[in-house]
């Protein structure tokens, strides 16, 4: 709409520009008198005219006294009919100097053409910028299908090889193998082995496996094919299978190739269980990459990549075998694994000599690859800020909270009131994952407000995990109460502080229920089925699979783990109570503890 008073206003001004010249042009006239031919036969036979020069239908006549004026005439006539007619006597004539001048090319133009052509080049102007507009967008529309074509060309920024990535050591050695099929095919064809072709890298997101596709292409050295399962699925029926077809067509020109599918539970997620349209176009496009697989020759050294984070929605067709049958798992990176991979991003940071690694990686258990390399940037971001030439400890650790938490919000106004609850609040999720021995240890507790909490308890596990007990989560759910449990027991009531502790606790709690089976009433059995529905862009997770009856016993046993933890934590608020006050003390004038200095107020933290 912008645009069509824009060329609107073009096309106005540009009416006004001609309009003026043309006037400019025809306003000469005006200067010279025009009289009629009755008044110049007059004037010639009374010997007063010096010159007459004919111009078109125009007589332009100047007179003895240099005056000028024209007279006008029928454009069939000449001169000497005209005045022949009126009776002129030829002597008198015979004296005057006649010539006759050419009408000028432009003159007729001006006068004649343009008063009945400007209005039609105006419409059609403003018709044609009108459309302009429209077509533009039509035509990139219309040509969806075939531009992908042109896309699909070998990616060859972001080359990585294996060494870039670091860690997942079974993974690369999965992926080894794939390497030498692509490098060596003949060694296998020979031995009449089938070079797999499919390969499907699971694994949370940020673990590095878009990374790992492309070292793999950057190890064998082939062309490497990219493409993102939500690209397959745009906004016309069709394209999806289509922009599949042609990504195989230019995979199959480049053999021997990596193809990688990113994100691929984006198409290949189970059908037949959404509902609404977009499903179809999905359905499509999946069953085109299962027929391109299909197609495949043994020999054809393409390899399918494809990722994913969400393995329990794929659709099983997917992973059968001579499709995605070889599976690569990439767990979360564990303590050595993490310090391996702070050492690679690192590499081009310079880091201050007290700088540890080592304690870095301790942190953050739990951190995906993505996370680490993002810590190591908002760190050098930090560095540059303070105007440092080097990376401090200080800068890496506060680079961990803010992508743990959220950047600190020094500038938060509280009152002394509200600064007050928050540190009981903070200093009773420090006490009781202190002195519950199976909850993780306190790293830092502060009641600086960092993204959106207005305090945080830092707990750190001392070691990386995979097994956890019932009781451990009875603890975890203590400590996420005890916030709320000392507000109520110094105050007397409670804050609206304690909403997300509240949540997560229950969540957790309907988790010991219904997925891991730790009711001991309800006995060692799984509640819900999770499946994939797409409702009108919400995803329903959910599926009952049992009575109503059921379901409030399971919100009975939530309850009731809930109060177990309370319990635990309650025991403890009570027993160190002075404890409590201690650590409220230090926090109100310091805002911040560590754990050394933590450590230092309550005492070691008891053991097992
Ligand atoms: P995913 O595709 O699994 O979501 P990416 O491959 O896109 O994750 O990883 C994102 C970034 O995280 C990578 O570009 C890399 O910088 C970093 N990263 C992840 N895992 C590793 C690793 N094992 N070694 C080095 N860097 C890693
Ligand atoms: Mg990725
Ligand atoms: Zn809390």
């Amino acid at each position: 709409m912008k645009k069509l008073i824009r060329n609107f206003l073009l096309v106005f001004i540009v009416f006004l520009l001609v309009a003026g010249i043309f006037s400019s042009l025809s306003g000469g006239d005006t200067k010279v008198k025009t009289v009629g031919i009755e008044a110049l036969i007059n004037q010639i036979n009374s010997d007063s005219v010096s010159k007459i020069v004919v111009s078109g239908d125009k007589i332009n006549v100047t007179l003895k006294d240099n005056q000028e004026e024209s007279v006008l005439k029928e454009p069939s006539e000449s001169l000497s009919t005209l005045l022949s007619n009126f009776k002129v006597e030829p002597a008198k004539l015979a004296a005057i100097k006649i010539s006759v001048q050419e009408v000028s090319g432009w003159d007729y133009w001006l006068a004649n053409i343009i008063p009945i052509v400007l209005p039609f080049l105006l419409i059609g102007a403003f018709l044609f910028f009108m459309l302009r507009g429209v077509q533009g967008a039509n035509s990139r529309a219309m040509s969806f299908g075939q531009s992908i074509d042109k896309d699909f060309k070998p990616d060859e920024k972001n080359r990585a090889t294996f060494k870039d990535v670091a860690g997942a050591k079974e993974a690369k050695e999965e992926l080894q193998e794939i390497v030498e099929f692509l490098k060596f095919p003949k060694k296998f064809h020979e031995l009449g082995a089938k070079i797999p072709r499919g390969v499907l890298l699971l694994g949370a997101p940020g673990t590095g496996k878009t990374l790992l596709a492309r070292s793999v292409a950057g190890e064998a050295q082939v062309p490497f094919f990219h493409m993102s399962g939500s690209e397959f699925v745009e906004m016309f029926v069709g394209v999806g299978a289509s922009r599949v077809r042609s990504l195989f067509e230019k995979a199959k020109k480049n053999a021997p190739c990596i193809l990688f599918i990113d994100e691929i539970d984006a198409v290949g997620r189970r059908r037949g269980s959404g509902l609404g349209g977009s499903h179809d176009e999905r359905e499509q496009t999946l069953n085109q990459i299962l027929v391109e697989m299909d197609g495949f020759e043994p020999t054809q050294n393409i390899i399918v990549i494809a990722a994913t984070n969400r393995p329990d929605v794929l659709d099983p067709a997917l992973l059968r075998p001579g499709r995605f049958d070889r599976r690569v798992m990439i767990d979360l990176p564990d303590l050595k694994d993490r310090e391996a991979i702070l050492a690679v991003h690192s590499q081009k940071k310079p880091l201050a000599k007290d700088t540890d690694l080592k304690i870095i990686a301790a942190r953050t258990a739990g951190f995906s690859g993505a996370d680490l390399a993002n810590i190591l940037n908002e760190a050098a971001i930090l560095a540059a800020r303070n105007n440092r030439k080097e990376i401090k400890n200080e800068d890496l650790f506060e680079a961990i909270e803010k992508v743990m938490i959220g950047p600190e919000r020094k500038g938060r106004v509280i009152t002394d009131k509200e600064k007050k609850i928050t540190a009981y609040h903070e200093a009773g999720h420090a006490l009781v994952a202190h002195f519950l021995p199976d909850a993780d240890p306190v790293h830092k507790v502060s009641i600086i407000a960092r993204g959106s909490a207005g305090g945080y308890t830092l707990k750190v596990p001392s070691e990386d995990r995979h097994l956890h007990a019932k009781s451990e989560f009875i603890s975890e759910i203590a400590v996420l109460l005890a916030g709320h449990l000392v507000e109520k027991t110094v105050y007397g009531e409670v804050t609206t502080g304690a909403t997300s502790d509240l949540r997560r606790a229950t969540a957790l709690a309907r988790s010991l229920v219904t997925d891991y089976g730790m009711s001991d009433h309800l006995g060692p059995r799984t509640y819900g089925e999770r499946e994939e529905m797409i409702f009108l862009g919400r995803e329903i997770h959910e599926q009952r699979d049992y009575s109503e009856k059921v379901a409030e016993r399971i919100d009975e046993e939530i309850s009731s783990f809930i109060k177990q933890g309370e319990a635990k934590a309650a025991g403890i608020i009570e027993k160190e109570k002075r404890q409590l006050e201690k650590i409220v003390a230090v926090l109100l004038e310091k805002e911040t503890i560590e754990k050394d200095e933590f450590e230092a107020i309550v005492g070691p933290k008891p053991l097992l």
